[in-house]
């Protein structure tokens, strides 16, 4: 690495040590010539993929938006803001994971709605009936009737935790 001062070639690493909870490296370096000092950070980059929206157009890709999407979907329900955060990391290390330049937003969708119906299965109705936008009524009819089946086995589940 060129040194800013004097533009020598070469410079030597004195100190090296990881910051910003161990994503960063902060490195002093010294240069040989003019025997200057300076700090230089270095960071992984790791691109995300931008989202193909249905029409077509592309967008990046906003954790704001994943996030609220969560919040709307999980409204009210008994599900903390903890997991929340833990289903945006993981749909967002599984899109910087992916390592494809472009992702359709109907893959990020299904993504979501993975995560939902693990940890809430009337936030994963919600959430699918506005993302998938169901070809019909009977299609989301079926789609609840499908968790209304699962659903008692769930409930007894967490009576038998709070007891
Ligand atoms: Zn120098």
């Amino acid at each position: 690495m060129h040194c800013p001062f004097c533009h020598a070639n070469d410079t030597k690493v004195i100190d090296s040590r990881l910051v910003g909870e161990g994503n960063q490296v902060r490195r002093r370096r010294e240069c040989l010539e003019c025997i200057e000092r300076f700090t230089t950070y270095e960071v992984a980059e790791l691109a995300m993929p931008r989202i193909i929206k249905s029409d077509g157009t592309r967008t990046p890709f906003d954790a704001q938006k994943l996030q609220s999407g969560l919040l709307r979907a999980l409204e009210k329900r008994p599900v903390s803001s903890e997991t929340i955060e833990d289903i945006t990391h993981r749909i967002m290390h599984k899109l910087r994971a992916s390592g494809e330049r472009e992702i359709p937003s109907s893959t990020l969708g299904e993504w979501v709605m993975d995560e939902l119906r693990k940890v809430d299965e009337v936030a994963y109705v919600r959430f699918a009936s506005v993302y998938r936008s169901f070809q019909d009524v009977n299609e989301f009819r079926e789609e609840v009737q499908k968790l209304q089946t699962t659903i008692p086995t769930l409930q007894n589940e967490t009576e038998e935790e709070v007891s």
